[in-house]
């Protein structure tokens, strides 16, 4: 039976790295909107310009926009045997073309729930590999790895983890999805 996973849950609560080790044990694709996103910035595309500007201040890229790329996402043959989805949905109307997008296949949603206070201090200590993308728990102290453990490119601070940044992407998480 394919295993169509969405791995829901508010900035930092874990959803990237659950949905890599899931997708990894049941050899699934994993699909994040918010890697395909960062992706996107850094390659220039239309898609990345349209994103940078939003992505930075911590708001949402435009239903139309996340729900055409998911969609297109969605029709490659490698998640005919089921998929993990990361970052979408994220609104009520991504939620509802999702559905429409997988109808007749049964979904399974795993909620992360994390308090905001801890959300705020993990996303502080994050660190992420400027070269291939791995999340780094840590990296704030002299004894923490300044390189990352899978590629040893350098561990960069994400240009959305200031605190700032972090508290808005909380409160839409709390108001839109
Ligand atoms: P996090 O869940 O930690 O905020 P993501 O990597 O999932 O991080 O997403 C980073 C950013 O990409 C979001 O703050 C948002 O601007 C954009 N993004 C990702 N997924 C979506 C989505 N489904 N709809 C709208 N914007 C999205």
């Amino acid at each position: 039976m394919a295993l169509n996973v969405i791995m829901m849950g508010p900035p930092g609560a874990g959803k990237g790295t659950q949905a890599e080790r899931f997708a990894a044990v049941h050899g699934l694709p994993k699909i994040s909107t918010g890697d395909i996103l960062r992706e996107a910035v850094q390659g220039g595309t239309e898609l990345g310009r349209a994103a940078k500007g939003i992505m930075d201040a911590g708001g949402l890229v435009s239903d139309d926009i996340i729900i055409g790329v998911v969609r297109e996402r969605l029709q490659r043959p490698d998640v005919d045997g089921g998929f993990v989805l990361d970052g979408f949905p994220r609104t009520v109307a991504q939620a509802v073309a999702l559905d429409e997008i997988v109808s007749p296949r049964d979904l399974i949603v795993l909620d992360i729930v994390v308090p905001d206070e801890e959300l705020v201090r993990r996303l502080g200590m994050r660190r992420v590999c400027g070269r291939c993308g791995a999340i780094s728990a840590g990296g704030v102290t002299a004894s923490e790895p300044a390189m990352c453990e899978r590629c040893g490119g350098a561990l960069v601070v994400r240009s959305d983890d200031s605190e700032e940044v972090v508290r808005q992407r909380l409160s839409v998480y709390g108001r839109d999805t």
